[in-house]
């Protein structure tokens, strides 16, 4: 977890990578379903572009599918998703379902005016359509109403792992591993 820019995607594809389990970007699947223009991409392009979440259904019954594929079977790494309290029971009840446990909820804390920087950098290098600054102001106020609030949920229940999302790309990387290094695997 962390706001838009916190480097989530970055690091998701880094982490997945070491522990062998596929990283599961809920933004990722709806841009590739944007891409290809599929029924849910033209549904969830109108949340994206202005900024908004994509209805919790629509989001919960994607990743249900996905994480019900074989790959997922002995585990995976989800960026980006649950980002609301609806999504958090859901996956509650999807993780159950599947024989799953969450061992671990990670948090990239970064500065939210070096994050809107990031972004904007980010606009010029892939040109994301969500990456203008209004929409990203707006993200980012999405984020603090829906989903901030989760990590006090999920701190509730002993699984957050804090690590500094600031500086380099490798050294957020080393903080990472050195955090996961003290959780317990399922
Ligand atoms: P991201 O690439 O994670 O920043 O996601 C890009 C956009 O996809 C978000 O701004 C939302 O519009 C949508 N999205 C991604 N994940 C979710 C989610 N878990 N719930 C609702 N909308 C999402």
């Amino acid at each position: 977890m962390g706001p838009p820019g916190a480097g989530k995607g970055t690091q998701a594809t880094a982490v997945a990578e070491h522990f062998g389990i596929p990283a599961i970007s809920t933004g990722d699947i709806f841009r590739a379903n944007v891409g290809q223009g599929t029924p849910l991409g033209v549904e969830a392009k109108r949340y994206m572009d202005a900024g908004e979440y994509v209805p919790d259904e629509v989001t919960n019954n994607m990743v249900r599918s996905r994480i019900a594929e074989s790959d997922a079977g002995a585990g995976f790494l989800l960026d980006g998703y649950p980002r609301t309290l609806a999504q958090v029971t859901e996956l509650d009840s999807m993780i159950q379902a599947t024989g799953h446990q969450l061992d671990a909820v990670l948090v990239l804390t970064v500065d939210q005016e070096a994050v809107v920087t990031r972004l904007l950098k980010r606009a010029e290098i892939e040109g994301r359509a969500d990456d203008t600054e209004d929409v990203i102001r707006r993200r980012l106020e999405v984020y603090a109403a829906e989903t901030e609030p989760l990590i006090a949920v999920y701190g509730g229940r002993g699984l957050v792992v804090s690590v500094d999302g600031m500086g380099e790309i490798a050294d957020v990387q080393q903080r990472i591993f050195a955090a996961l290094d003290d959780v317990p695997e399922s």
